[in-house]
């Protein structure tokens, strides 16, 4: 990764500020603000998405303001399955017991949302006793599914971003800013 004044080159591809820090620390917090009304007076876990939503669960579990709030990780295995849907994924590393929990998900970006709808109807399974999806980015226009995640930081038109914990290739997820592909 090479970053000059204006741009950020990673693997021979362009990159330019699309989101600024100050921008992002906003909108972080007027999620965890709505997470915060939503439940307060409970005692939360917060489900941190593998590798990408580390850096804004970090934050967004900061600012939420409620002491008894919790965080655990799971991370997503993909398989080529031998059915014609092709991929198949399945959750890691849950080994807590969320029954009758109210779970927060904490993901870094919805595309097409097929991850978090096959998220959200394996952790049903599990009888939660609520179940919400909190997103650092979503673009409803990739949506192949029509999922719509209970809190979103930006809604972003469909191009591919790096930054804020986002990677290319497991690069540039140290970015503190988020960075769009060049168009030119
Ligand atoms: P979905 O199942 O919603 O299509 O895909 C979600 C996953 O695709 C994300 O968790 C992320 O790994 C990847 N992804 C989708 N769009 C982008 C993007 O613009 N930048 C990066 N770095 N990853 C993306």
């Amino acid at each position: 990764m090479t970053m000059s004044e204006n741009s950020v080159k990673v693997d021979g591809l362009k990159f330019v500020p699309y989101l600024t820090r100050e921008r992002i620390d906003a909108e972080v917090k007027r999620v965890a603000s709505e997470i915060h009304r939503d439940l307060k007076g409970k005692k939360p876990l917060f489900l941190c998405v593998l590798n990408g939503a580390v850096i804004f669960a970090a934050d967004l579990l900061r600012e939420v303001g409620i002491d008894d709030a919790k965080i655990n990780f799971v991370r997503y295995a993909s398989y080529e399955g031998t059915n014609s849907t092709g991929k198949v994924k399945e959750i890691m590393g849950l080994t807590e017991d969320i029954e009758g929990m109210d779970v927060v998900i904490v993901e870094d970006i919805v595309d097409t949302g097929l991850t978090a709808s096959m998220m959200v109807a394996d952790l049903k399974k599990r009888k939660p006793r609520s179940l919400r999806f909190a997103t650092l980015l979503n673009k409803p226009e990739s949506s192949k599914t029509g999922f719509m995640p209970d809190y979103v930081a930006f809604e972003i038109p469909p191009k591919f971003i790096i930054g804020y914990g986002l990677d290319l290739d497991g690069k540039a997820r140290n970015l503190k800013d988020i960075y769009v592909i060049a168009e030119d």
